[in-house]
């Protein structure tokens, strides 16, 4: 070493000595959580000069253990850096292969879990227990409920069904025969609830043949898809709900082209069965900018729902002659005045009616909805979890106001739905009407604690029953709330 080398180096070393002493002076800080030396306890040196406090390393092998945290990997990286090791998002966690696989097993688990979730209702409740659950909220229809149940559950066990032993159980897909309003999409809609599987309803006089005005039969397909989020597997064991099913029967007599008609039912025929179905993702319409999927219908449950109105005269006609043929000719009107005939039907009766036997062929399970009467409108009108009244009573709770209803103010609202022969539908509307005033007026005035509408005010002859919070009782005859 050249002499002047020399002391230049004696001179920077003598500098840098100096400066190291200076900048001890200074206290060091804990790189990660800059505390000082003297409050959180004696820093441990780390490579490229990083001192970190005892605790802070703590964490940080703690949270690489338990995976990867985003805010926190910033924070490590300078650090692993030093050691020579990649970043914290390539790092496996602490603890090895071992703990690594756990996770992986875990995550595969759970995914085969959710999948199993999407794609068949998890648990299906045995028949019974599936028609207690519907009895909470479609009142009457016995017989419906039961027929129902039985198929719905069996729908799900032949899913499970592998058919290894060569015996393939057949498809279920179920019929209803019911006036309108009794409660035919209401019972589907609820049964899609209880199971939790997707549901699509839709009209079947909006449905026509491929390439003429109107929805092509698969269309039912892509709202079953929207139902279920775009989530395949999961509209593959939904439910599909066709109503004004006798809309598209065969016209009797005629010999002109039947677009809505049979052509229908003949293109809703592989559907029912079960094929490979192309859909259009997002639209009900197949045109070139839409993208498309293929469907299954082999799991799908498909529900047909019809008035049939006009049914009940073939199957009278059948009847009574039978009757007349079997008994004495006295008997010939027996049927006449049975209110509920379509319990009657036969597949030769719906036959007579224009639907098509392979049609009929594929719906096995027939089931009839009946009239509602008077005391089950009344109870559709306060039992169901979610009643009409229930719900208007949760209302005026929220406005502290309890809100009652006369025993033959009830029946008076069934009474007038009946004359509307639009079942159950007409209730909502008749109560609206009456409650509307109700809801405008009451709360304006804060004193208010009851109100009981009572018949006299559904006639226009009296006012609600008002009872003030204090307890005094008046009428508001004459007040705001008036009977009109
Ligand atoms: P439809 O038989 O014509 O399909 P809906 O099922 O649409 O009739 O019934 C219309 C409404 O009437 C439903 O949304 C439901 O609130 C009520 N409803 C009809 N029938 C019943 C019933 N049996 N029990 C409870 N609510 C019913």
């Amino acid at each position: 070493m050249e002499g002047e080398d020399k002391e230049e180096l004696q001179k920077t070393g003598k500098e840098g000595g100096e400066e190291n002493s200076r900048k001890r002076e200074v206290e060091e800080c804990c790189y990660l959580c800059r505390r000082p030396e003297s409050a959180a306890g004696k820093l441990i040196q780390l490579p490229q000069n990083i001192r970190v406090c005892r605790e802070c390393l703590q964490k940080s092998i703690d949270m690489l253990e338990s995976g990867n945290n985003p805010l926190f990997n910033g924070m490590m990286d300078p650090m692993l850096f030093s050691f020579g090791m990649p970043p914290t998002g390539n790092v496996p966690p602490m603890g090895g292969r071992k703990r690594q696989k756990a996770k992986e097993e875990k995550e595969k688990r759970a995914q085969a879990a959710a999948k199993e979730e999407r794609s068949a209702p998890t648990r299906v409740p045995a028949p019974h227990r599936m028609k207690e659950q519907l009895d909470e909220y479609v009142i009457g229809q016995e017989q419906a409920k039961k027929a129902v149940s039985v198929a719905v559950y069996n729908h799900y066990k032949r899913i499970r069904d592998d058919g290894a032993d060569g015996v393939e159980i057949e498809k279920s897909n179920i019929l209803m025969l019911g006036p309108t309003g009794s409660g035919k999409t209401y019972m589907v809609q609820t049964l899609a609830k209880l199971l939790n599987v997707p549901l699509a309803v839709t009209d079947a006089t909006s449905l026509t043949e491929a390439g003429y005005i109107g929805d092509d039969v698969e269309s039912v397909l892509s709202k079953l898809l929207a139902a279920a989020d775009n989530d395949i597997e999961k509209a593959e064991m939904g439910i599909v709900f066709i109503d004004e099913i006798d809309k598209i029967a065969k016209k009797r007599n005629t010999n002109s082209r039947d677009v809505s008609g049979e052509a229908v039912q003949q293109g809703l025929l592989k559907l029912l069965e079960g094929a490979d179905v192309e859909v259009p993702v997002g639209a009900t319409n197949k045109n070139a900018m839409v993208p498309m999927t293929t469907i299954s219908t082999r799991n799908i449950l498909f529900i047909c729902g019809g008035a049939f109105s006009g049914l009940g005269k073939v199957i009278k006609e059948r009847l009574n002659k039978a009757s007349t043929i079997g008994f004495s000719g006295e008997l010939k009107d027996k049927y006449d005045k049975e209110k509920n005939i379509l319990k009657y039907a036969t597949a030769e009766d719906l036959r007579e009616f224009g639907m098509i036997p392979e049609f009929l062929g594929r719906l096995p399970v027939f089931c009839t909805l009946e009239d509602l009467s008077r005391d089950m409108l009344v109870s559709i009108l306060t039992k169901p979890k979610n009643a009409i009244i229930k719900q208007y009573k949760k209302l005026f709770a929220m406005d502290e106001v309890e809100l009652c209803f006369e025993q033959e103010a009830l029946e008076l609202i069934a009474e007038r739905a009946l004359e509307k022969k639009t079942g159950a539908r007409a209730l909502r509307a008749i109560l609206e009407e009456f409650m509307l005033d109700i809801m405008y007026e009451i709360p304006k005035d804060e004193t208010i604690g009851r109100v009981t509408i009572t018949k006299d005010y559904m006639e226009h002859k009296g006012a609600p029953g008002i009872e003030l919070r204090s307890g005094s009782v008046r009428a508001l005859i004459g007040q705001n709330v008036s009977g009109r």
